[in-house]
């Protein structure tokens, strides 16, 4: 699943090759995709017309903001948009295509069928659902450290299902998590309530600086993926702990390890990201922490629409 830096590598992308461009006639064929409104019909003919006048981004919301309306949209799984010239073939599992006066064609396509696309008036799409409820965006510069203390409040869960919790702070999926702690040298599972305020800070600079750079790893690459046939690429991305599993952790050298952290795949550097006194991971780290096979590479590519099977980033 795309995460924050990917999605926001989709927009500059987007926002580039659509902006300016009015829609001539939308052809949606999955209603599954479509929420508001959901007849396709009526989805259509509300776009009919209007002009994209830039793409933005709230947590992993696309925003297509237009003349008068705004499409909310949501890759989950597989959902990837492309420009082609309106006469290209279109490929299968292409779902919405937002045909344009000028030839060219925006086409959504995904395979899993989980997107979603809202319509709204703008300004509207915050007080509804599915933006409505979403915290604090990492990237914005409303995210303070004041603003990150005290969305952590007093909360005694453990950090690593928090910082996932897209209500308390948007856009940090499982990858970018594990990446962060690594760098905060905070284990997963503490309880957020006894990080220090050294701890506290680390981690608001560890978010920050693990989100900027993996956009600006994919953000250096836009030109690569660009490429006519609305391939969304992959770029390519230096990871510290996730997928590394048996690798020497990058700061001191002892073996990441893997274990199972509020259901997801967490790796931790049982070393620089010490387990809480009395929790499972505790005991487990101590005895798992023997290497294990080195996976191929430490750069792994991550492939922006998620379709990448092959890559260990798919799973989690
Ligand atoms: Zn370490």
């Amino acid at each position: 699943m795309p995460e924050l830096p990917e999605v926001e590598t989709v927009r500059r992308t987007l926002n580039s090759l659509i902006t300016g461009k009015t829609i001539r006639q939308v052809t949606a064929t999955l209603p599954r995709i479509l929420q508001r409104p959901d007849d396709p019909d009526a989805f259509a003919a509300t776009l009919e017309g209007h002009t994209f006048l830039g793409v933005e981004r709230r947590g992993k919301f696309l925003r297509f903001v237009m003349d008068g309306l705004v499409l909310v949209s949501h890759l989950r799984m597989e959902g990837r948009y492309g420009v082609y010239r309106d006469d290209e073939p279109v490929e299968p599992h292409t779902h919405v295509i937002f045909h344009f006066t000028d030839g060219t064609a925006l086409r959504y396509k995904d395979v899993r069928q989980f997107g979603t696309m809202h319509l709204f008036a703008p300004g509207e799409e915050f007080r509804s659902a599915p933006l409505k409820k979403l915290g604090l965006e990492p990237l914005d510069e409303s995210f303070t450290y004041e603003a990150f203390v005290k969305a952590l409040g007093k909360r005694t869960t453990k950090i690593k299902p928090l910082l996932l919790n897209q209500e308390v702070i948007v856009g940090l999926g499982n990858i970018y998590v594990d990446e962060a702690l690594h760098l905060a040298r905070i284990h997963p599972e503490r309880a957020a309530d006894t990080l220090t305020g050294p701890e506290k800070k680390r981690l608001y600079e560890a978010i920050w600086s693990t989100l900027s750079s993996a956009v600006e790893a994919g953000g250096s690459s836009v030109k690569s993926y660009v490429n006519g046939q609305g391939e969304m690429g992959m770029f390519q991305h230096r990871l510290r702990a996730y997928g590394r599993t048996g690798e020497p952790c990058g700061e001191c050298g002892t073996p990441i390890v893997k274990s199972i952290v509020g259901g997801r795949g967490t790796h931790v550097c049982p070393k620089c990201q010490k387990a809480p006194k009395g929790s499972g991971a505790a005991a487990k780290s101590a005895s798992e922490s023997r290497p294990t096979a080195r996976t191929k590479a430490n750069s792994v590519k991550l492939r922006l629409d998620g379709q990448d099977r092959a890559s260990p980033l798919s799973k989690s």
